[in-house]
């Protein structure tokens, strides 16, 4: 089969390689979409600190059951997505579905294999997730995302029985901003306001409903709420750095909580104390999903409460994963989530 191989950081390519075979209890599928993301760009570059090389990466994708082990409730057909988490099985965590806390907790697609960038994969059907009928392979290929933007939202302490909720703010425009942005809308919040310095972005924001939209290349977040709506009560920083937490404590009233999503840039990430210590805030970091948020997340795409295929920017045969690294990296102003269609 073709399929992605990722040698070493910076060296991938399209390879012809041998089809993987199931073992006991694992399935086999055929890819039919898979989404490019942030992460597969930091695990392409070198900058993902898990990496097992060689590597087949993607963790995004749908497909549909070739072969399932036998006495499965799988059939052959069946669309499917994979939970990329995995542990132990037997600890706590495990048994509570929180595979992120496991000790030997691992992650199809960065730190072990079973990537979506190939036309097909060989999982455990610990992994595999059935689709409802009326979810489009387009809209399930950001399940995953979106069961981060759930967990996230959640680790707030937001859920979907809150009316007239806190006052959010996100800052980073991305595909997970803007799903957090969204999923906070569906779980209470009374207004959302998100920050992102690339037009094309805040204008997808404006066509979602977020309520008011901020550049920070012309005003701090801080600032920008202090005009119109005081401080804040939950910021969600979904680009995590130094300078993005200090505006994030800013604006932030007093009590509020500070949400980190997102891989950290260096082991510290330096912190700025003063102001989280004045104001009492919370800080709270959010890492991928449970096993619940993928139900969840699968909920809010079948009942249509959240606008997916807005996010998708483009879809490309396999043959041209490169070119969409490269139209990622190069221009995320046109380019927000890339789909790669190995079936084509
Ligand atoms: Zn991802
Ligand atoms: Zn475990």
């Amino acid at each position: 089969m073709r399929a992605i191989v990722l040698r070493e950081p910076n060296r991938f390519a399209l390879e012809e390689i041998k089809d993987p075979v199931p073992n006991t209890g694992e399935v086999e599928i055929r890819v039919r979409l898979a989404g490019i993301c942030g992460t597969d760009l930091h695990v392409l570059r070198g900058h993902n600190p898990f990496v097992a090389y060689p590597l087949i990466p993607g963790h995004e994708y749908v497909g549909e059951v070739l072969k399932a082990p036998e006495g499965s409730s799988l059939r052959v057909g069946q669309r499917v997505i994979v939970y990329p988490g995995k542990g132990c099985n037997t600890c706590k965590a495990c048994r509570e579905g929180r595979t992120i806390h496991c000790p030997q907790f691992e992650f199809i697609g960065v730190s072990r294999s079973g990537g979506g960038f190939a036309e097909k994969v060989v999982v455990h059907e610990n992994h595999v997730i059935p689709l409802p009928d009326n979810l489009a392979d387009i809209e399930a290929s950001l399940i995953e995302p979106l069961a981060v933007a759930v967990h996230a939202t959640r680790r707030a302490g937001m859920s979907e029985n809150i009316t007239n909720g806190p006052i959010v703010a996100i800052i980073g425009g991305g595909t997970i901003g803007l799903l957090i942005a969204q999923v906070a809308k569906k779980f209470g919040a009374s207004s959302v306001i998100l920050s992102e310095p690339l037009a094309g972005r805040r204008l997808l924001a404006a066509k979602m409903g977020i309520d008011a939209v901020c550049n920070p290349a012309e005003e701090d977040l801080a600032d920008f709420v202090a005009e119109r709506i005081g401080m804040v009560d939950i910021v969600f920083d979904a680009v995590a750095s130094p300078a993005t937490f200090l505006s994030s404590e800013k604006a932030l009233r007093p009590g509020g909580r500070l949400v980190a999503v997102g891989l950290p840039s260096s082991k510290t990430m330096g912190i700025p104390y003063e102001l989280l210590f004045k104001k009492e805030l919370s800080a709270i970091a959010t890492r991928t999903y449970f096993r619940s948020d993928f139900k969840d997340a699968i909920d809010l795409a079948r009942n249509k409460a959240v606008a997916l295929t807005a996010l998708i920017s483009a879809v490309l045969p396999l043959a041209e994963f490169r070119e969409g690294v490269k139209l990622l990296e190069a221009e995320p102003e046109r380019y927000t989530k890339i789909l790669i269609d190995p079936v084509v």
